[in-house]
This record gives structure tokens, sequence and C-alpha cells, in this order.
């Protein structure tokens, strides 16, 4: 190691998997990230996107200066003029009107603090209704079904997967995507781990993965059916009279009604339109009910479909139903080191539909409306009709069903602002880019995933760089004022200290909070020394349920004590909660909630019409893909093309389609056209893209990407059809026809 080595410990930004890296510099270059062999939860564990980190902050594409439109060319400015820019064109918008603005969030937001903490206030002070962001694109499911099980849509339990003996697992391929809406750094070592201890996994999935190559028993369903299978498992489960609701009986409400809504589902009756047969239905369930501990977890592509909410609901009823609720081995509720306490087991619970889309009149979910219906929003002229864009670290084009029609209904916005990396598919519309710290020049400490994540642990890592801009809370910060009238040029301090004051204030003045009858600016003067989103987090780890309480306990959690644990701090495995966790109104698990009692007769109706015929498109992960966004770091992009469409010999025959050779896919929205890959591992019927791909877009500054363009595969997904409950894009099963090219 030469002496100007300097090593820095640090959690991935990239996916939810939090890995521990160990990254070496020299100066401001970064000459090695390998995994943290010490790191409390990863324990060395590293995926290739991980080792790129340097390659990310090396990239000459990526922003470093704002970008501003002149005579329709990008060109370099300061910040001070990209404010001005902004606050002349952006607000005499937003004082007219403000739903005429509206905010498209992407997925990155989630995996920094400043994200997190710094959207909140942009996302008041725009006070628009006309909020999306990419969890309807693909988990808004999840968050609808645990908000009416549970009370809240945060409250989402995670198969403890160390400790299960059976992981029935649907729609997700976790040796490929390192797991979602369930944090387990080395998901594919955990899953060995469960099969080395004798314990069972069955993967449902249209094709054989990686993970379902791994399991004990792989089931290719046909997709867009897994709530369908679901279902009849928990008929099974009642009509074998093996539904037992364990240790939390007292804390479950609605077994009996669940038992009756689902006794339509019968195996017989199920299995032609999941092309399954009756027995491997029956068999799934019964495994479920006799193993000594299970759980049940679907992700994307039971999750992106019509009936995504349903499924997402039924497999935590069946985890329920067959006594694996909130079990050590079963689906389990973590409790982050920043959450804010133990929660009182009652609540107002979770409403959807409180206001309703202008265009197509689809209810709001969590304050958004589905992305889905953003280009009938610009599109369709009328008083509230959307005029301007603020994008936040997303690429809709690419990741948005319909994405040409969105390219084309961005263009004719009056005025568009992205805060972003690259100048990409989306933000070559924007009249003002505005680059945000790298994620090596920022704090991190993953507010988003330590909530769904399979052991309690806390991690915190200083940036690893200085930053040469503002950092992301600085950035944020600004622009949530600016679009309050408060200015280009506005002290940014303001907003941070009254942010801070705010939530001290919430943790002092109530009574049964952490801080109860403590003094406000006591605890200021004890912040004194951080700023910021840092400052807030040290708030939150200190009094959460395992903090210090500001010195009520000498040997709790503070950010000066993660700060002296590079590796992390194991906080344990995860601890039965129920009924604690609960904030619904009843203090019970809602086994049936009414929304989803009513859509199960949508689901029902399904049962009498004939099984659906005819190709069908989904899509695929790859190790070395992160969605749109890691296409243009050189050595990911290695290798044989990936953007190639999957297709069984059989059918390819069928149809006249050739290895290698270009075949067009066409549905009801579009026609695009990509390389043949003959598949063995795909179910007949079934045609397979990725996504994230289609970087040939004039006016996009991507070099890597644009040498790998592929084809944008969101130019045939339609965004007619949605999961009616959760306004979840439609992205898998998307009726396709398929010839030579
Ligand atoms: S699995 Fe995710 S968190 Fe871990 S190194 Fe890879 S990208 Fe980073």
């Amino acid at each position: 190691m030469s002496e100007a080595t300097r090593v820095h410990y640090r959690t991935c930004p990239l996916c939810e998997a939090t890995c521990g890296l160990e990254v070496h510099t020299e100066g401001r270059r970064v000459v090695r990230v390998r995994g943290d062999a010490d790191d409390v939860f990863s324990r060395g564990y590293v995926c290739p996107k991980g080792t790129q980190l340097g390659a990310l902050y090396a990239d000459p594409d990526r922003l470093s200066r704002p970008l501003v439109k002149r005579d329709g060319r990008h060109v370099e400015v300061d910040f001070d003029e990209a404010f001005r820019e902004i606050e002349a064109r952006l607000l005499p918008i937003l004082e007219g009107n403000r739903s005429q603005v509206a905010l498209y969030l992407g997925n990155p937001n989630v995996h920094n603090i400043a994200g997190s903490i710094y959207v909140r206030p942009l996302i008041q002070q725009l006070g628009t209704k006309n909020l999306y962001s990419a969890s309807t694109v693909d988990q808004m499911p999840k968050h609808v079904s645990a908000g009416l099980m549970f009370g809240n849509p945060g409250t989402i339990p995670v198969p403890d997967i160390d400790r299960t003996q059976h992981l029935l697992m649907l729609g997700a391929n976790p040796l490929e995507s390192n797991g979602s809406l369930c944090t387990a750094p080395d998901f594919p070592g955990r899953l060995k781990s469960l099969r080395e201890r004798g314990g069972r996994l069955v993967v449902v999935d249209p094709r054989r993965t990686r993970t379902a190559a791994l399991a004990d028993e792989h089931h290719a369903i046909r997709p867009g059916t897994d709530a369908l299978l679901l279902v009849s498992l928990l008929q099974v489960l009642f009509a074998e009279e093996r539904a037992s609701l364990g240790d939390v009986a007292d804390c479950v409400d609605g077994l009996a009604e669940l038992e009756s809504a689902v006794s339509p589902f019968t195996p017989e009756r199920v299995a032609p339109h999941c092309g399954l047969a009756p027995e491997a239905i029956r068999s799934m369930a019964l495994q479920l009910a006799e193993a000594p501990s299970a759980v049940v977890y679907g992700r994307i592509g039971t999750h992106t479909v019509d009936t995504g909410t349903l499924a997402s609901w039924a497999a935590d009823a069946l985890s329920t139903v067959t006594g694996n609720l909130d079990r050590p081995g079963g689906a389990m509720f973590p409790l982050a080191a920043h959450a804010s306490g133990e929660g009182r087991g009652r609540g107002r619970g979770f409403q959807i539909g409180r206001w309703k889309s202008r265009v197509r009149e689809f209810p709001e979910v969590r304050g958004e409306l589905p992305i889905a219906t953003l280009a009938d929003e610009i599109e369709t002229p009328g008083e509230d009709s959307v005029r301007a864009l603020v994008t936040v670290a997303g690429n809709p084009v690419l990741s948005a069903p319909e994405g040409e029609r969105l390219d084309a209904a961005f263009a004719e916005l009056d005025f568009m602002v992205s805060v972003d990396v690259y100048l990409n598919e989306t933000t070559r519309h924007a009249d003002v880019i505005l680059p945000p710290a790298s994620p090596l020049e920022s704090p991190h400490y993953d507010l988003a995933f330590y909530g769904i994540s399979v052991r309690n642990v806390a991690n915190y890592s200083p940036p690893v760089f200085e930053t040469s801009g503002p950092s992301e809370s600085d950035l944020l910060a600004r622009l949530a004022l600016l679009v309050a009238g408060q200015g280009a040029d506005a002290d940014t301090s303001v907003l941070h200290d009254m942010m801070l004051r705010g939530l001290v204030e919430s943790k002092v003045g109530r009574e049964g909070a952490a801080l109860a009858g403590r003094d406000v600016e006591e605890i200021l003067s004890a912040l004194e020394d951080r700023q910021g989103a840092e400052a807030m987090l040290d708030v939150m780890i200190r009094t959460g349920p395992y903090g210090d309480g500001f010195g009520q306990d000498p040997d709790g959690l503070s950010l000066e004590k993660l700060e002296a644990n590079p590796h992390g701090i194991d906080l344990g495995p995860l601890q039965p909660r129920l009924p604690r966790a609960l904030s619904t109104p009843s203090g019970k698990v809602e086994l049936l909630p009414e929304p989803i009692r009513e859509d199960l007769r949508r689901l029902e109706a399904r049962l009498d019409e004939s099984p659906r015929e005819g190709l069908v498109l989904v899509g695929r992960r790859h190790l070395r893909s992160n969605n749109s966004w890691m296409h243009n770091v050189a050595p990911l992009m290695k290798g044989r093309d990936r953007c190639t469409l999957q297709i069984h010999p059989d059918d390819a025959s069928r149809l006249g389609l050739e290895d290698g050779k270009p075949a067009s896919i066409e549905s009801r929205v579009g026609r695009i056209t990509a390389p043949v890959e003959l598949c063995d591992d795909i179910r007949p019927g079934v045609v397979s893209l990725p996504h994230g791909f289609g970087h040939d877009t004039e006016g996009a500054s991507l070099t890597v990407a644009r040498e790998h363009a592929g084809v944008n595969s969101n130019r045939i997904t339609d965004g007619r059809p949605l999961d009616p409950l959760s306004g979840n894009a439609v992205l898998n099963g998307i009726p396709v026809e398929v010839a030579p090219a």
C-alpha cells in the first residue's frame, strides 16, 4: 500500500442490500473497492456494481456543473445562474396554479440521507397534487397491502430468511437483483445457508432464473396469475383445516371472513389460469403448513401486474394463517435504529383515494398519483394540466410505461428542471439540470432500508471526498426555498435550522415522546457540531429504540457511536413486535381489509373467463445492471449484448425466429425490435426483455451506454391497465405479437 493510499469504510448506496465496502483512495482518485470483510451485516460480500463505485465517480459524463438550455443546447453555468433561471421561469407557473407543476422522484432518492429528508420540504413547498415517483413503477402494491393490514404503508414484514425453514418466493430473482423490499446483503449466500440447514426453497417464476435453479422446486407459472395462485393456497389451507394463527391469534381480525372470501379459489379452478397442476398448488400450500417455520415473499413479477396489491396481501395473509407472522423464521417486522420508538399498537390506519387524478380519476396513494398517468396530465388541456416538471434522480422515459409517449409529452412542457448526475433520456428535456454531489461526497445512512432489513443493523458512513459544489441537502433545501418564494439566493441554513428545531420539538413536546419534558434549547446545543441532514439523523438515532436519549442511556446509540464503529453495529436478529408495530384503528392485523375484499371479486370473475392465451412479455434483471443508470460504467457493460428477447425454442421455431436475428415485438401501444436469444429456461408462451435500455436518444450524453444502446422495453408496456388499488404500472404479462423483423 503506498503512503498516500487511504481506506474508507462505506455502505454501498447502489441497491437495497446495503453492503459494506472498503474504498481505497489516492487523493481524489478511487483506486480500489472491495467488500468490507468486517462489515457486521454483509461480511465482505460485494457484487460487481459495488466494486465500480470509483468508475461511477470518475465517469466523465457525470455532471459537475449545472446545465441550462440555451437555443436548444445545454450549456454549463454556475449554481447561482441556474437557480436564477429556475426562479424566472418556474415561479410564474407556480404562482398561477401550483398543480400545473408536477414532481417526479426517482429511486435513488431513497438511497441517500439528503434525498430521504430534504425531498419532504420540496414536496410541501411545491404544494402540487401532481406528485409521482418510481413507487408506482414497481412497489406501491406492497405499501398498500401493508397499510391496509398493519395500519401503516411503511410497516412491511420481511422474510426472516436467516432462520426460516421454508421460503416460498414468487416473481423475485435475488441472485440478480440482490433483493428488494427485503434488505439482505449476500442474499444468494443466505439462500444457500437456508438449504444447507435443511430448509426448503420453492420458487415460482415464468423463467428458470439463477434463483430458481438454486431451488428445491421451481414452478413456471403463467405471468400475471400470482394472485390467483396465492389466494388458492389460502383456500387449500382452510379446506384442509390447516389454517392457524399461532401466537398472534389475539392480534388478528377477520379469519372467518377470509375463509369465506377465498373459498371459490379452488386449485382446480385456478390451475388452468396459472398453467400449473392442481396437485402442485395443493402441495405448495401443505408444505407451508407443515414446515417448522415458513414465509412467503413476492416481488417485482408479483407486484407489477394488475392484481399486484391482491398478490402482495395474499403473501402476507399466507404467512399469517400458517402461524408464521411475527415469529422467528416467518414474516417479521424490523425495528430500525432511527425509528421513532416501538409504536403504540393502534393508530389512524391507512387510507387511499383522498383525491383523484384529473384525467383518468385514479385514486391518490400515499399522496402520489400513478406515473402511468403523467402523460395524460400533460397532454390533456385544462385548467390544471401539467405545464412544468421537476424531476429528482429519475429517468421515467426509460423506466415508466409508454416511454415514447412520455418522451413526447416532456418535449411539450413549458419548463422542466432536473436534479440529476446525468444528461440522460429524460433530463435532455430539462431547461435546467442541477447536479447533486456524488455519493462518495455525501454522508450515508440507509433511512429507508434498515426499516425492511432481515436483521436490525445500523451503519453510518461519512463522505469519502469533500464536495466541490453544494451538498445534496443544500441543493434540495435551496430548491425548496425557491419554490416557497424565498428567492434564488435564499439562505439554506434557515431551512436546516427550522427542520432541526421542528424535529427536536416533536421529540420533546408530546406526552410519551422520547424526550418528553426535556428542554429544546439544551438538545439543540448538544447538536451544535452537526449540520443539516446529519444533525437530524443524530436526533433520530439518539431518540430511537436503541438511542442514548441525549444522556438518558449512556450505552445507547448516537451518531458519534456509529462513527466510531465504521463496520456497523449489529442490533441483533428481528424480534416479535406485535401488537406494538400495528397502527390500525382496531389495534389488530386486518386479515381481510374492505378494499381487498372488494378487489377479490374482480379476481373471482377471472375464474369464469377462459385462460388467457398468446405470447406475453416479462422483464428481467442482470447482476451488473441497476435499472437504467449503471449502463454508463464501461466495466459493467462488457461481454455479450444483454438487451435480447429471450424466447423458448418451440415458440421461436413456430414463429420463424432465429437466434441472434432481429425480432419485432408489438403490443397495443407500440413496436420495437430486439435480437432473439433462444432460451430453454423460459416458459413457452412467455418472452422476456430487460428494462432500462434504449440509450440511442438524441441529446442524451451517455457515451458508454450509447455503445450498448439496446431498446427501451417501456415503449411497448401499456399505461392503460393498472393495479386499481395501488395505481402501480403493469410491466409484466403484456400481450405481444412477435415476428421476424
Ligand atoms: S449487492 Fe447492492 S449494495 Fe451490495 S455491492 Fe452490489 S450494488 Fe452494492
